[in-house]
């Protein structure tokens, strides 16, 4: 079974900063972590290589440094793993990165399942596992929390907020996992041994067939025209008195005073 795992590289931070004057996140100073959920996407990935063979390879789309996020996942079992940076993808918003992405797995060839995480936690749209499977033409299966898989037959439960459905497809298809189907596991030290001595190539956009008006800002219809970081919410006023009554009489003078009601 060839498993292609999608893996984005992230600043470790829930305080993203942002540049005023580019509306691009500052990445400088922040250090960087691979995205929890595509730790759950390899972890699930190597789960199924376990049970039924094959490879698995992983990719990503960023700047140099998001090696590192590549030799963890290789640290963590995975076979091979490609870097897709070029500078003519700097400023792809999610249609062009999924494009891009969809570009280096046709290049790839081959494969029957291709996972990714839920959302990355930086950019948080969940649109980019959805977006390539539409290029590659597959099926596709969000929020997954289990996968089974028997012959050509892929049986995954997914997450809702009530419970599960059950959906089956058929291979070749693309998964979006949640945090609860697996705990990934650690690398361990002969793991990272390995991985320290593993080559990973770098795709650059003239090692894929793309079509330069897709790729990067250029490919890139989202336009950014603000972003911020919602200003903390001041602590609200506590009402206490001794009957409800009184409290609702407070609470309708204070409203009052405001100017709400
Ligand atoms: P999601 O869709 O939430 O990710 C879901 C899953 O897809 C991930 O769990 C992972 O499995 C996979 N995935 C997502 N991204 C990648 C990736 N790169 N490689 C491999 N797998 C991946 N970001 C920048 O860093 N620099 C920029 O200059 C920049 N410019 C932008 C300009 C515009 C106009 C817009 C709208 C966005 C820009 N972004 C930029 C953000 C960039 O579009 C997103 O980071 C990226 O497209 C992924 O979207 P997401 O983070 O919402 O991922």
């Amino acid at each position: 079974m060839e498993i292609i795992v999608c893996v984005k590289q992230v600043p470790d931070t829930t305080e993203v900063k942002i540049d005023p004057a580019t509306n691009t996140l500052v990445r400088q100073g922040v250090p960087s972590i691979v995205n929890p959920f595509d730790k759950n996407a390899v972890e699930a990935a190597l789960q199924l290589k376990e049970k039924h063979g094959g490879k698995v390879t992983v990719i990503s789309m960023g700047p140099p440094q998001a090696k590192e996020a590549l030799k963890e996942c290789l640290a963590m079992g995975a076979d091979t793993a490609i870097l897709i940076s070029d500078r003519a993808f700097g400023g792809a918003d999610t249609l062009a990165t999924s494009y891009t992405l969809a570009a280096a797995v046709k290049k790839l060839g081959v494969f029957d399942v291709i996972i990714c995480g839920k959302q990355a936690i930086d950019g948080d749209t969940a649109q980019v596992g959805p977006e390539m499977a539409e290029h590659l033409g597959i099926a596709q299966v969000t929020y997954v929390a289990q996968i089974d898989i028997d012959g050509d037959v892929v049986r995954v439960e997914r997450e809702h907020e009530e419970g599960y459905e059950v959906i089956e497809v058929q291979l070749p298809v693309l998964l979006s996992v949640v945090k609860s189907i697996n705990e990934p596991r650690f690398p361990n030290v002969k793991g990272t041994m390995k991985a320290n001595r593993m080559e990973i190539p770098i795709w650059t956009a003239g090692d894929l067939a793309v079509d330069e008006q897709k790729i990067g800002l250029k490919g890139s219809p989202t336009q950014v025209r603000k972003i911020f970081t919602p200003s903390q919410r001041t602590q609200g006023v506590i009402i206490k008195r001794d009957t409800a009554r009184e409290a609702v009489a407070e609470l309708i003078q204070k409203l009052s005073d405001a100017k709400i009601v």
